[in-house]
């Protein structure tokens, strides 16, 4: 019988999370922790001692998805089936998000952050997701987060009014909520090519938004785009600014200074841009969107050359952006943007692992969550499209 609490691994090479190795390691893992690395193939031996051994060609720290909605489906792209799910019973949504938290670990994604659903359903299965008998991926819980009424994000987020009403509605959230989302602004007007409305809070009530946050233990992070919101954003210390759109240079050095990290998450707009007949997109809007992905990808540059903290997120259930399977597209994005592949995986591991209060790396002590693949990402660039050999869950 196997026993995955006690297991070896052998591969051919591997990536700690910040380091990438070409040569080959043994892992020796007990009660779930890693309890020895050493360079070389030592499995053979480790077979001989009875110990079970699983062989792969490259071993990396679990995936983690920094931004995703679990009760939203990603894979149907047309306006209709969309806008049905979202009337969907909440017993629906909630089986929607379980096959989505299934999916994700499916594609070796060990943790995702949920950014936000008003039902609740994110706390849900983050509870179920616990033991890691049932399957899924664990869940950092954004719950729902705060907005201004008639204004946008009515599925992630609740309403909130004067000063007061801000303090008990973070208050009250942060009780459970693993962190406190802010919607900052709207989304971008594709066929204005641009983010057309204000800023849903000033930067004073930006600030009591993160100061009571922080007074009650919770981080904050803001669904942001165009420059006005993200400087409210940036010099409010959010923890992170969610998409980003219309970023600049300036605001990245504020971002450096105050230590506020930065999911671009490129994926739903990078789809409607490669499939803008699912919208019926004109071709002046097609034009907008790619020199939006472009700005976006100029400043991800600049963010990895200033070292701002990236934390890779793929908006998976936004339109045409699938749970798990979007985390190999959005780091194709990086590696676009021309990030060495090291740093899109560290963003995609280390980083998020390091933002969450998790360990960073697969290091001696640190609870063995990791993926075992068939091919190295860094010797064959699609090797991360495919699920992996095996995936194993801290317990
Ligand atoms: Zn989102």
């Amino acid at each position: 019988m196997e026993q995955p609490e006690f297991a070896v691994v052998a591969s051919d090479g591997w990536f700690d999370g910040e380091r990438h190795v070409a040569g080959p390691v043994t892992l020796r893992v007990a009660n779930g922790k890693i309890a020895e690395i050493g360079a070389g193939d030592h499995g053979r031996v480790m077979a001989a001692w009875g110990l079970a051994v699983h062989r792969g060609a490259f071993l990396m720290p679990g995936l983690v998805d920094a931004h995703v909605h679990l009760f939203l489906d990603g894979g149907p792209t047309d306006g209709p089936t969309r806008s049905a799910h979202m009337k969907k019973s909440v017993e629906e949504l909630t089986a929607a998000a379980r096959a989505s938290a299934r999916q994700s670990l499916d594609h070796g994604v060990t943790l995702v952050r949920d950014a936000g659903d008003k039902h609740g359903i994110n706390h849900l299965i983050r509870d179920e997701a616990r033991a890691a008998t049932n399957g899924l991926c664990r869940v950092r819980s954004g719950g729902s987060g705060i907005k201004r009424a008639k204004r946008y994000g009515a599925f992630m987020a609740g309403d909130v009014g004067d000063d007061d009403s801000i303090r008990d509605s973070v208050a009250q959230l942060a009780a459970d909520n693993d962190e406190i989302k802010i919607i900052l602004t709207g989304i971008i007007d594709f066929d204005a090519g641009a983010v057309t409305d204000e800023p849903q809070f000033t930067l004073d009530e930006a600030r009591l938004i993160t100061a009571t946050a922080k007074k009650h233990g919770r981080q904050t992070f803001a669904h942001c785009s165009g420059i006005k919101g993200l400087r409210i954003a940036a010099n409010a210390t959010v923890d992170a600014i969610e998409h980003g759109f219309f970023m600049d240079r300036e605001t990245l050095a504020i971002m450096r200074d105050n230590q506020v990290a930065w999911t671009p998450t490129f994926c739903p707009v990078h789809f409607q841009w490669a499939k803008p007949e699912a919208v019926g997109w004109s071709t002046n809007t097609i034009g907008h969107l790619r020199r939006i992905i472009d700005s976006h990808a100029e400043h991800l540059r600049l963010a990895h050359e200033m070292g701002v903290t990236l934390l890779l997120g793929t908006d998976a259930g936004s339109m045409g952006v699938e749970h798990g399977k979007a985390m190999f597209e959005e780091i194709q994005r990086y590696l676009e943007a021309g990030l060495p592949l090291s740093a899109a995986l560290q963003a995609a591991t280390a980083n998020n692992r390091r933002h969450f209060g998790l360990a960073p790396t697969l290091t001696v002590d640190a609870d063995f969550e990791a993926n075992l693949l068939a091919a190295s990402p860094f010797l064959q660039s699609s090797a991360l499209a495919q699920p992996p050999l095996k995936t194993w869950l801290a317990g």
